[in-house]
């Protein structure tokens, strides 16, 4: 089960990500929180990411393509993995078309949680995330049970710098402009799968699991 999951920042991607990696017990290969891991460990790829990230700024191709062609040829994605935020350019996905070739696969489902462009700022800026998992929270639409605390590890709970309304912005931004040829390149190759994100997370989540049932 090879899968691409796309949509702009805020579509839920990430909470839709946690229930099919649990479900299906696939890796989950996010690239923004790869270079988050990097700066944190204050690597040399985490020092090439951290300007361009700090802008809300796509990282360079060349630096991204080159850390998901080394993660996805690790042993644990043989029977599938779930890609979070990559593509997220043309040029990344002709250069995934070309790893999938070079591995002897193909994917299965580029898997794309459609919302609304108004409401995306509104999540955004509400967004949540637990220090010690993880977890994505939201405020007003999935909101911890103890403020500022993880439901599921106690971990303290913060608002991401690029989750700021100028940052957020201008993010939503780039990636509005880069979508679009994505999803065409997408639709033409037969992958694209359109799913309602404007749904309560399990209801999003079960039309997403009735796709990849008949994957297995
Ligand atoms: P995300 O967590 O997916 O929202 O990513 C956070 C940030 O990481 C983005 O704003 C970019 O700066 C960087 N990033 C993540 N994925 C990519 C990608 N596929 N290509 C370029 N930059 C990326």
């Amino acid at each position: 089960m090879n899968l691409v999951l796309m949509g702009l920042p805020g579509a839920g991607k990430g909470t839709q990500a946690e229930k099919i990696v649990e479900k299906y017990n696939i890796p989950h290969i996010s690239t923004g929180d790869m270079f988050r891991a990097a700066i944190k460990d204050g690597t040399e790829l985490g020092l090439k990411a951290k300007s361009f990230m700090d802008q809300g700024a796509l990282v360079p191709d060349e630096v991204t393509i080159g850390i998901v062609r080394e993660r996805l040829s690790k042993p644990d994605c043989e029977k599938g993995f779930l890609l979070d935020g990559f593509p997220r350019t043309v040029a990344q996905a002709e250069a995934l078309e070309g790893i999938m070739t070079e591995f002897g696969k193909s994917i299965d489902y580029v898997i794309n949680v459609e919302v609304d462009k108004e409401i995306l700022m509104a999540r955004l800026t509400g967004r949540r995330i637990c220090k010690e998992c993880g977890a994505t929270y939201h405020l007003v639409f999935n909101p911890p049970a103890a403020e500022d605390k993880c439901d599921r590890c106690g971990g303290d709970l913060y608002q991401r710098a690029d989750d700021n309304e100028e940052t957020v912005q201008n993010r939503l931004d780039v990636n509005l402009k880069q979508t679009q040829p994505l999803l065409d390149f997408y639709q033409q190759k037969g992958y694209l799968r359109n799913v309602n994100g404007q749904q309560e997370i399990q209801e999003v989540f079960q039309d997403i699991d009735e796709l990849l049932k008949g994957l297995n």
